[in-house]
């Protein structure tokens, strides 16, 4: 038999009764890079994404705003759309649950769930959370409250269909190991299944929105079954060349629906199992979960106003997908100067700068398999904060081979070829991450994105140099003067001289640390020390304390870098001289100066002397100390 080569994958449906959060933007995000992936293997992929319209809290929201129902999901969905436009989601399809050809595939199934005989009708009388749209016992709540919402259920009692969940207890068992990830999202269901499986209530007596009851339009569908469905309905005409669907992509509050409900009711339609189940974890912000109700909520199109589409997907897709994660805009502004600006723009900007001076003469190329391989296998583990990790590693390599070599001296056209199928190779890899930056790369060095570029070598062409790939993003918070007295107060000898308005609260923080003797060598280690030798000073416009150096690191072009350092030495006594900088902090905006490095100063215990650090003997600029 021919192996399947489509691949068919969909992200949960979004409740459209408030604007789109940070969690929908990471679980798209998600989704369209497992798709891009695929795509990139030759898969033929079908991704869905889309928003359940039916369900009761959208009838309450639209009351509260005053307006029609319909009205209301048209101007939420419209957020939605939005949100996978801006963040470039690939989506084949977007499904809204209100179409009508969704609700006669909806009735279609559940024709066939009654014919079989697995839908009854009874009596119910329970808890229901409107939140949630569904009934809890007891033993589900936490202190008598929904523990999604943190608020007290509604007591029903109703006429209602139910439907046989309990007959498919032995089936799921077996089924809900492979079908789940990660295993513990696994246990959590295998051990509620087999502790009790009861029917579920799966109407709405009364209801005046949704998807009627076949045969009986005094209920509508419940609006679980009803939005579980989509994932076939979505398919349209597509139906037999992409079901089963190879991962359902989803968050784990709505784990219990689609471990057990989902699959029961495929079983009962007579249908194909989906092969995958990803269950991914929240986003949160320090100890507590976004959400609405607590409102700690990221706006992602704010975000996404603000910054580009890459820069949000990256700064997502560095989080844990199983476990929860912290997420925030400070975050987002650390992984784009550290990461996305510092190593990849930077590379990609020496590279293609180096690349129109010099050209390229064909060698041996960087052996990028090992990475190819283990990027793999992470993507199909779903792991993709590590695959980043496994790419950045690479970009690493790169960076020291550069810096290393020194083809700006050298001007060896081999060094220079290899850091350009180096760049080749990871942007191809990077693609599904953030695929409009690597259309800009690709274009830059001329070659295209495909497996088949990835396994051969680069075509030696005319490259001229880029342009900044990404801006560093100022942060506004600045340290707070008094933590930066604690901070002599402790030091009763020479300290690393903070510029008196560095914007760098982490930088001060950890010499904090390094003063107080309680960092392990690695953290230190992350601070790169080098020696710079200083071309020209210059008086700051602004400030009286401050003077800007200009400062060679044997890097291609020089630095400016701010220094406090006014009041202990004239201008002419600091040119030509070589002094020891920190050269890998982030950018720090002084006074509307940008200053890209620190220099290191000596200061007496008494404040009354400030002494920079001179090397003992000549040594070239740029040189690291450690
Ligand atoms: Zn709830």
């Amino acid at each position: 038999m021919a192996k399947k080569n489509t691949f068919y994958i969909t992200t949960a449906i979004d409740y459209v009764n408030a604007k789109p959060h940070v969690g929908h933007a990471f679980e798209k995000t998600i989704a369209d890079t497992l798709a891009r992936y695929k795509r990139l293997q030759g898969k033929k992929v079908f991704f869905l994404t889309g928003v359940d319209e039916n369900a009761q809290k959208n009838v309450q929201a639209a009351e509260k705003a005053g307006i029609s129902v319909k009205e209301f999901v048209d101007k939420n969905t419209s957020f939605f759309l939005e949100l996978c436009n801006k963040l470039n989601i690939s989506q084949n399809d977007f499904i809204r649950t209100s179409a009508k050809e969704h609700a006669e595939v909806v009735q279609r199934l559940v024709t066939k769930m009654i014919d079989k005989g697995d839908i009854y009708r009874g009596d119910y009388e329970g808890l229901y959370c409107v939140g949630c749209e569904t009934y809890y016992t007891e033993k589900d709540l936490v202190n008598g409250k929904c523990p999604e919402h943190n608020t007290e259920p509604e007591l029903r009692k109703e006429a209602a269909y139910f439907f046989k969940l309990s007959k498919y207890k032995s089936k799921l068992l077996e089924i809900i190991p492979d079908y789940v990830t990660p295993e513990s999202r696994a246990n959590e269901v295998l051990t509620r299944v087999k502790e009790e499986l009861n029917d579920i209530c799966v109407s709405r007596k009364g209801a005046t929105w949704g998807i009627d009851f076949p045969n009986d339009p005094d209920f509508k569908i419940w609006v679980w079954i009803d939005a579980l469905i989509n994932y076939i309905s979505g398919l349209k005409e597509k139906e037999q060349e992409y079901w089963p669907a190879d991962v359902h992509v989803i968050g784990k509050g709505i784990n219990w629906f689609h471990s057990v409900i989902w699959p029961a009711i495929l079983l009962s339609a007579e249908y194909e199992l989906p092969k995958s189940l990803l269950v991914h974890g929240y986003l949160k912000n320090g100890d507590r979960k976004m959400s609405k109700s607590l409102g700690n909520v990221i706006d992602p199109l704010e975000l996404l106003d603000k910054y580009p589409a890459d820069v949000v997907r990256y700064s997502l897709l560095k989080c844990s997908v199983f476990e929860d994660s912290d997420y925030s805009e400070e975050l987002l502004i650390k992984r784009n100067n550290e990461e996305l600006a510092n190593k990849l723009g930077n590379l990609v900007s020496r590279v293609s700068t180096l690349d129109e001076r010099y050209g390229l003469e064909k060698t041996t190329p960087l052996d990028s398999k090992t990475t190819v391989s283990k990027v793999n296998d992470l993507m199909n583990n779903y792991e993709f904060d590590r695959a980043l990790n496994e790419i950045f590693a690479f970009i690493d390599v790169c960076n020291e081979y550069i810096q290393n070599k020194k083809p700006w001296e050298s001007e060896d056209k081999k060094v220079l070829y290899q850091l350009t199928n180096a760049i080749k190779d990871f942007t191809i890899l990077l693609s599904p991450f953030i695929p409009e930056t690597a259309e800009k790369i690709a274009r830059i060095f001329n070659f295209e994105i495909s497996l088949k570029t990835l396994e051969s070598p680069i075509k030696i062409t005319k490259i001229k140099k880029s342009e900044i790939l990404f801006k560093k993003i100022e942060t506004t918070q600045k340290p707070k003067m008094e933590e930066k007295s604690k901070i002599k107060e402790k030091s009763n000898n020479s300290i690393i001289e903070i510029n008196e308005k560095g914007s760098m609260q982490e930088s001060l923080a950890k010499s904090k640390e390094i003063i107080e003797g309680k960092i392990p060598y690695e953290d230190f280690a992350k601070i790169e020390l080098r020696i710079g030798k200083i071309l020209e000073v210059t008086d700051h416009p602004k400030a009286d304390k401050l003077l800007v150096l200009t400062v060679d690191f044997a890097e291609g072009s020089p630095r400016t870098i701010v220094a406090g350092l006014k009041k202990q030495y004239k201008k002419e006594d600091l040119k030509g001289k070589k002094a020891v900088f920190v050269t890998n902090l982030e950018p720090a905006n002084l006074r509307g100066v940008e200053s890209n490095g620190m220099i290191l100063a000596a200061v007496s215990a008494d404040e009354s002397q400030v002494v920079f650090i001179e090397p003992e003997k000549d040594i070239k600029e740029g040189s690291k100390l450690r």
